[in-house]
């Protein structure tokens, strides 16, 4: 009985890798084996893999290309940002706001830079990068007002959206309860955090975000947007699938996907209240 069960266990088991070995279509992996008699006069039987055409530790630089080196940034403190990583687009660095513009054509921007920052003014609107980008890897710093006033939604509300419309939340979430789905690190309406990693109001934070941009097909998105979300280096969105638009649409509803291009901006929210953003770079990724 017992060798029957692990018998059907097996069968199971096997079923259940093949399911899920018939999902991937990438990388392509082959094996082979070659056998060749060594100095003693022992036959020594060698394993080959290659995945994607490239030998499972191949040394040659023609196949497999050493990674490029990148200096990576310095951590953030209190009064000094993070360091920039050696091949990334800097967006801001304190000094003036050249690679940014009003989202509203032909009007300037009304937000200000002081004291490293930028932060918008009374309804000064969205600001967006000159540069557009699709999948990438973005940092960038923010600081809530030191003295919040109002609650949920209306403190230290703002946003990061990649592609000018995929909102990673900015909100004071530090003894601040709101639907968790529009927290601080929220993909807003979308995917809570998967913890609420926030600093007290005034202090410095990170997010580091990992995004791929969605795919479009005949007016249907073929390809969803995933985010990964790191706030102050604790992981909050772990490769999430972004199952439509982040656009606020009434208290119960959020926005579906719209077709677009594969490059955008990234835009920055005036929510009425003045978070200030500083040290903001970008590696774009491969899709
Ligand atoms: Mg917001």
């Amino acid at each position: 009985m017992k060798s029957v069960c692990s018998w059907v266990l097996s069968v199971c088991i096997l079923g259940a890798s093949f399911g899920a070995m018939a999902e991937f279509e990438s990388p392509v992996i082959k094996k082979w084996t070659k056998t060749h008699t060594n100095k003693k006069g022992e036959k020594i039987t060698t394993e080959y893999m290659t995945i994607d055409g490239i030998m499972v530790h191949e040394m040659d630089p023609e196949k497999q290309p050493q990674p490029e080196i990148v200096e990576p940034p310095k951590p953030a403190t209190k009064r000094k940002p993070a360091g920039v990583p050696s091949d990334a687009i800097v967006l801001f660095d304190g000094k003036d706001l050249s690679n940014w513009t009003s989202t509203k054509e032909g009007e300037e921007s009304k937000w200000e830079v002081k004291k490293g920052a930028m932060w918008p003014t009374d309804d000064s609107g969205m600001i967006q990068s000159i540069q557009e980008f699709g999948s990438c890897q973005l940092h960038i710093e923010f600081a809530t007002p030191k003295n919040p006033e109002g609650r949920g939604q209306g403190r230290g509300n703002s946003g990061v959206f990649l592609m000018g419309r995929y909102e990673v939340q900015v909100l004071d979430s530090y003894d601040n309860k709101t639907y968790p789905d529009g927290q601080a690190g929220a993909l807003y309406g979308r995917s809570k955090p998967l913890v609420n990693a926030s600093r007290k109001p005034g202090e410095w934070q990170t997010y580091d975000i990992i995004f791929h941009r969605p795919e479009f097909k005949d007016g249907k998105v073929v390809k969803r947007a995933t985010f990964t979300v790191l706030h102050n280096g604790v992981l909050i969105q772990d490769n999430y699938q972004l199952s439509g638009g982040t656009g606020w649409r009434g208290m119960h509803s959020i926005s579906e996907y719209e077709p677009h291009g594969d490059k955008g901006p990234i835009k920055l929210q005036d929510h009425g209240n003045p978070v200030l953003f500083r040290n903001i770079w970008v590696r774009p990724l491969e899709d």
